[in-house]
């Protein structure tokens, strides 16, 4: 059975014969939006049982129900990076978000700096983000998007065994890659439009977990950045070796 085109992220267990109700955003999107009818196919995903090809077997203004009829693709969790960043404004968060779920981040901790001039985030909007991006890009998985925390509170008591790759600007033209990291559970860490302090650099480089890496020759814009560490990362010990 051919993939279907349209996909669509749901909270409801996904199997054989199961039947899954629209809430009413879901309805609109696919009979108002999208213009389906009863007997379209629809591709499910919830993040858990991989993705499923269902039929519209009731569509109405506010409601609907889909009927699973097989699976299309098996569930791919991402490797197990997360990403914290600093927001900044809100176009550019959104795409630091959009980006993060697509390159295949587990996860996404946006964390206030010292340097931070976003004080507060949309923490529904940015996950809706992520799961629009999961549809768009074919995932059948959407990472976790965390709420606004400070640097400092996000890394108390901070798990040693997820290395945290931090992108620090101050190597700036030094030459380094990933080679050498070891394969395992890390993060990737992302300073706002100012920088980390002075005061967080020592405070990072105090951190046996913490692995500083410069991105190149150019200081990047922070969602370039956060692109491009991403890349480097799945590149050297993601799962596009
Ligand atoms: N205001 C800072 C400056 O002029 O040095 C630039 C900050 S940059 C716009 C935002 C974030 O992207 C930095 O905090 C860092 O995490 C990352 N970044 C940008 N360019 C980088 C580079 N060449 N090496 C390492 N990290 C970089």
């Amino acid at each position: 059975m051919e993939r279907a085109k349209i996909r669509l992220c749901v909270e409801h267990p996904l199997g054989a014969g199961q039947a899954v109700p629209l809430d009413a955003d879901q309805a609109h999107y696919l009979f108002a939006v999208m213009r389906l009818a009863v007997g379209a196919r629809v591709a499910l995903f919830n993040g858990r049982d991989g993705e499923w090809t269902a039929e519209v077997v009731e569509a109405g203004k506010k409601r609907g129900v889909l009927a699973c009829l097989e699976q299309a693709a098996p569930q791919l969790a991402p490797p197990d990076l997360w990403l914290l960043f600093a927001p900044i404004k809100k176009e550019r968060t959104d795409f630091i978000v959009e980006k993060a779920a697509e390159l295949g981040c587990a996860r996404v901790l946006p964390v206030a700096t010292d340097y931070t001039n976003s004080a507060r985030i949309r923490q529904d909007r940015l996950q809706a983000h992520a799961r629009e991006a999961a549809e768009q890009c074919l995932g059948t998985y959407v990472p976790e998007v965390c709420d606004l925390q400070p640097l400092r509170k996000a890394l108390e008591g901070w798990d040693p065994a997820r290395r945290i790759l931090w992108a620090d600007e101050s190597l700036v033209g030094a030459a380094e890659t990933l080679a050498g990291l070891a394969p395992g559970p890390w993060a990737i860490l992302i300073g706002p439009e100012g920088g980390f302090s002075e005061g967080e650099r020592t405070w990072l480089r105090g951190r046996d977990f913490v692995t500083p890496v410069s991105l190149g020759p150019r200081i990047l814009r922070a969602d370039t950045a956060a692109s491009a560490a991403i890349t480097l990362w799945q590149a050297a010990l993601g799962d596009w070796r």
